[in-house]
């Protein structure tokens, strides 16, 4: 091996120089750690010794003292909001804000923390104000997000729609809940003395259009589908379009045929208008073997019963119900056959339910079972569990939408 002695010079030159650098890193450490206040070292300390309030209280004070520290003001300012003290958090931002010398982006990102603080603290408008003056920021996005949650939570239904399209613009993301949104504006319309249906109709189309822009592989695209069919259909009928509505709704046995149940009873009136109320009865009783339901079961029983009398429809609900058992199911059928007793006291229907179900006190037996299928004679929300007795698109406890399935709690079990 060739190895020259005179490289052994090196190594002391080396030592050295890592021995200079390593006392000019302590120095500069040493002065640095001087300039920070007692109360940075008090609040670390309150920190690692788990007492969290002592250590913001310790961290205010170097805030205080030293206004420049603008990461430890954003650090506070989020903290608070965390633990949801809105107002110490509007004041740090606000403070930071208020200087006149903070950079651009120190400011952009205050204005961003400021409008979250708000929107927590329930000042919508304000925080509306504050997203809105960082639109035009690396912020955007998420600001555009909370605007599009802001207007929703108004049920501001046209700027919510408008906000959609401003993220749109900026980022290419599903936003599932568009299709609703359009779908309140069509219900909005169609409310009041006089109804607007050309809005109504161009909010449908919109609707239609978000669903064709989701996409087939998207979850829930059928609920929505379903939503919109009903809506048409209501707009038909509000136009004494018979025929339409019944195609709307029938349109919905295929689209979305778990959202059957929902629509039943006006599937049925459908057809009752166009007199064909047998065919109806025939379609939704064939749905009803693929597709079970308690809803679509009780308006098949309901209207068996009306039409064809006591046997024929407890024939159906006995093979109903010993194919899917349900105790709610057994409830409603009891609850009508009380309802229509109470109705024919006179003695006007000569076929009394005893005859079905000889020395059964139907009363007693309704009283026993209803006290245990009240419970689950509703619709659950599948993200908050919020139980509802009505169906909504949009849950009223978590407000998220289409998390109802569209079945009773005893069904879903
Ligand atoms: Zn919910």
């Amino acid at each position: 091996m060739d190895f020259e002695t005179w490289w052994l010079v090196f190594v002391p030159i080396l030592f050295g120089l890592g021995w200079v650098a390593a006392r000019v890193d302590f120095r500069q450490m040493m002065s640095e750690t001087r300039t920070l206040p007692d109360s940075y070292f008090k609040g670390l300390n309150f920190l690692l010794n788990e007492e969290p309030d002592r250590a913001i209280d310790a961290f205010v004070e170097v805030a205080k003292l030293d206004p420049e520290t603008t990461e430890l003001h954003f650090a506070l300012g989020s903290l608070f909001r965390r633990r949801g003290e809105m107002e110490r958090a509007i004041r740090v931002h606000q403070s930071l804000l208020s200087r006149a010398d903070l950079p651009v982006a120190d400011r952009e990102n205050a204005q961003f923390q400021i409008a979250q603080d708000f929107l927590k603290a329930g000042m919508l408008d304000r925080a509306e104000a504050a997203f809105e003056a960082v639109r035009e920021t690396r912020f955007a996005i998420p600001a555009m997000r909370a605007l599009i949650r802001i207007y929703e939570s108004e049920h501001d239904w046209p700027r919510a729609i408008e906000a959609v399209r401003r993220l749109r613009a900026l980022v290419d993301e599903p936003v599932p809940q568009l299709v609703h949104y359009q779908c309140e504006q069509a219900e909005g319309a169609l409310q009041g003395k006089q109804p607007d249906f050309d809005r109504a109709g161009k909010a449908l189309d919109e609707a239609d259009n978000a669903i064709r822009k989701l996409g087939s592989g998207q979850q829930g695209m059928y609920a929505s589908q379903a939503r919109v069919a009903s809506l048409r259909a209501r707009v038909a009928r509000m136009q004494g379009q018979s025929e339409q509505e019944r195609a709307y709704l029938v349109s919905i046995l295929n689209s979305a045929p778990d959202y059957v149940g929902l629509y039943a009873t006006e599937l049925l009136d459908s057809y009752r208008k166009l007199g064909r109320d047998a065919e109806g009865v025939a379609m939704l009783r064939s749905h009803y073997q693929q597709h079970p339901s308690l809803d679509i079961f009780n308006v098949l029983f309901r209207v068996l019963r009306e039409q064809e009398g006591h046997l024929q429809a407890w024939a159906f609900a006995r093979d109903a119900l010993r194919a899917h058992p349900s105790l709610l199911g057994l409830d409603k059928m009891l609850e009508v056959e009380l309802q229509d007793q109470g109705q024919n006291k006179e003695g006007a229907d000569t076929v009394g339910v005893d005859q079905v179900i000889a020395g059964a006190d139907l009363s007693l037996l309704r009283s026993l079972i209803h006290r245990h299928t009240q419970r689950l004679d509703r619709y659950s929300c599948s993200s908050c569990g919020f139980e509802a007795r009505h169906f909504y698109w949009q849950c009223p406890g978590c407000n998220s939408w289409e998390t109802y399935a569209p079945r009773r709690l005893e069904e879903l079990k």
